[in-house]
């Protein structure tokens, strides 16, 4: 907990330099509002599996609709909400909102929600999460947790311990922006993730050189061979998707499928993909 604080000062620090105290300290107060007002949504993301171009499940992600300001990006409210600790009451109220969701959900499609780092650092996040499962009735098998390497950069123990406890549960645990932050190979072979999510900027590289394609393809493959399955995110055009098909990936998320979408749509897309059969691209 020490060692978080710290880091989380330190970040603090580093942001208002360049984004303005007052700014923040304003937005951290819109922001306790908003959650007693409802002004958080969450939009869904479908992520499509690439053998059978079915929709295999959806990516929540938090929206917050200031009265003021209009759309406040999750990379700004999210940060402010983990230096001032309200990602503890938004992170629950996102993964309870979800699970009630996927839980009315046709065909056991799955749902993948964010954690941050900054609630493995409270005690009692393996509770909350079994809490939450128990209260929207949504099989755990059905749940998908996303850390980023972030979470592993002090690889203490206790991290580790928090996300076997998690498994326990019987859900599962994928490693966002995989290749992006401290990277390192050590975090694969130290914890059995479920999947591995290859980062926006990857993707955006594939067709354009060798390298990209070389890089890609080398995360796929280690992937496979210690028994983990791959997503790639951010797939904007239909050379990316060819080459990921080629590549063995497993599925696929991007504005090229759908953009995340606010609730009420995603019974419509889920119904307008079985019709159509395939992927529209
Ligand atoms: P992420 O988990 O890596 O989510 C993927 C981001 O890429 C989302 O941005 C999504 O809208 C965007 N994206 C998806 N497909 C494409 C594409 O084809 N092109 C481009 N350019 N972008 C695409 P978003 O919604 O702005 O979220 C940004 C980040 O904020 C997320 O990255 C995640 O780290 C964080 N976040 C969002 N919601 C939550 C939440 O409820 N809890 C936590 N802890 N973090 C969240
Ligand atoms: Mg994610
Ligand atoms: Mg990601
Ligand atoms: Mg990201």
């Amino acid at each position: 907990a020490v060692k978080a604080s710290y880091r989380g000062t330190h970040l603090f620090y580093a942001r208002h330099m360049s984004e303005g105290l007052e700014e923040r300290r304003q937005l951290e107060s819109d922001l306790r509002r908003a959650i007693e007002r409802n002004e958080l949504e969450i939009h869904y993301q479908p992520s499509i599996a690439l053998q059978t171009g079915q929709i295999a499940g959806f990516e929540a992600l938090a929206r917050w609709t200031h009265p003021v300001r209009g759309s406040i990006p999750p990379s700004l409210f999210i940060s402010i909400a983990e230096d001032c600790g309200l990602i503890h009451t938004i992170g629950e109220w996102a993964l309870t909102e979800a699970c009630r969701q996927a839980a009315t959900w046709p065909h056991g499609l799955k749902v993948a929600v964010n954690l941050s780092p900054v609630q493995f650092a409270g005690p009692g996040l393996v509770g909350m999460v079994g809490g939450v499962l128990a209260r929207t009735g949504l099989p755990a098998g059905r749940l998908e947790l996303e850390i980023t390497e972030q979470m592993l950069l002090e690889s203490s123990e206790q991290t580790l311990a928090i996300l076997r406890d998690l498994k326990a549960l019987g859900l599962h645990i994928a490693m966002d922006d995989f290749g992006t932050g401290y990277s390192s190979l050590n975090y694969l072979r130290s914890f059995p993730f479920d999947r591995i999510k290859v980062d926006r900027s990857f993707v955006t590289g594939l067709g354009t050189g060798a390298q990209h394609t070389a890089i890609v393809r080398a995360v796929i493959d280690i992937a496979r061979n210690l028994g983990m399955r791959t997503t790639a995110e951010g797939i904007e055009t239909p050379e990316q998707h060819r080459q990921l098909a080629a590549l063995g990936c497993d599925e696929v998320q991007g504005y090229l499928f759908s953009r995340p979408v606010p609730v009420a749509e995603v019974r419509p897309l889920i119904a307008r993909w079985r019709v159509n059969g395939s992927l529209a691209a």
